[in-house]
């Protein structure tokens, strides 16, 4: 089987045109987005992602803000400036950026943004409407991955209204921000879900299970063409960096073996160009989202659901 290669960066430019296009629509009615990264410490992978948005943000013109703050901050003055930001009506999303400093629990500040500008759906409000089949805001990672599955279904000629149904979907990770919101909205599109996580043993029983397959571990390759059957769809959401040793060069690969399930799926995510593209234009999609509520605006997206 040759698996068909979905290709994100495609799709995550289209996706990028789609809000742009809704943002012409929404300025008629005066709403400007403004998005707040919040960045505590001198983290290398926190500040090359914060340029990023900043880039992907004036790319759409709204407003955009970074609180930077030192890595010894306390916990007070953090949620302080969240307030800060909260209460400002010109700031419609707030996005607080990781890896945060050991001493920062992650459900406080999750619990400290406005539920209204949480482009990161990861307030305890908007993970139960999500966990109620009523979100809000989808939390970027996992909703890229069903974009793109929705995608391939409508480009495979069958529709993603009937893809899901009828089909075992296998998520393998569980955490807050990807593997349990993927559980969550395999379930909300009529799939039998199956969730993996390091105590499931072993993996490969139910991995093999899957017509779909969602891979978010963060363990490089830990799903081989093996542990797959022929035909399933495959998303790897894993990123990490390797030295090529031939090259000497650093490059990105995945959770998944790429090659050896290629050989047997239907269709494969790549890394990079899979995933990871669509996550950045979803988290602005959000903060358009955010701005239109704010604003009282219903939004015409139907990207968010
Ligand atoms: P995480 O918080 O570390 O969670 C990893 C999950 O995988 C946990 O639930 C863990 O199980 C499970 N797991 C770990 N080892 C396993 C094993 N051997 N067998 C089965 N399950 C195993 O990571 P995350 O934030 O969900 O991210 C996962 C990966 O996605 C990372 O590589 C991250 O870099 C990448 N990521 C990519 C994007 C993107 O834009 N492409 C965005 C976010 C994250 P337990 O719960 O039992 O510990």
């Amino acid at each position: 089987m040759t698996a068909v290669v979905i290709d994100g960066n495609a799709i995550a430019e289209q996706l990028r045109k789609s809000i742009a296009d809704e943002l012409q629509v929404l300025r008629l009615s005066e709403v400007r987005p403004g998005l707040a990264t919040v960045l505590i410490g001198e983290s290398f992978d926190a500040q090359a992602y914060e340029r990023h948005v900043k880039r992907l943000a004036e790319s759409l013109d709204y407003r955009y803000v970074c609180e930077r703050l030192p890595e010894d901050i306390e916990l007070a003055d953090v949620i302080a400036t969240l307030g800060k930001l909260n209460a400002d009506p010109r700031i419609t999303g707030i996005l607080v950026l990781h890896p945060l400093p050991l001493h920062i629990p992650e459900a406080e500040m999750n619990s400290a943004v406005d539920p209204l500008k949480d482009i990161e759906a990861v307030h305890p409000l908007n993970t139960g409407l999500l966990a109620q089949g009523r979100p809000r805001f989808l939390p970027s990672t996992p909703a890229s991955c069903f974009y793109l599955l929705d995608h391939y279904a409508d480009a495979s000629g069958g529709g993603h209204e009937s893809f899901y149904s009828g089909r075992t979907l296998v998520v393998v990770g569980r955490s807050n921000s990807v593997g349990k919101p993927a559980q969550m909205l395999g379930l909300q599109r009529n799939a039998t879900v199956i969730a993996c996580h390091s105590r499931t043993k072993p993996l490969e029983d139910y991995t093999r299970q899957a017509d779909i397959l969602i891979v978010a571990a963060g363990v490089r390759g830990i799903v081989d063409g093996a542990m797959v059957k022929e035909g399933v769809v495959a998303v790897d959401v894993g990123i990490h960096a390797v030295k090529d040793e031939q090259t000497g060069k650093t490059r990105m690969v995945g959770d998944l073996d790429f090659d050896s399930v290629a050989a047997k799926a239907e269709a494969i995510t790549p890394v990079p160009g899979g995933v990871g593209p669509i996550t950045d234009v979803w988290l602005v999609g959000n903060a358009l989202m955010a701005a239109a509520i704010a604003h009282q605006v219903e939004p015409r997206f139907g990207l968010f659901r």
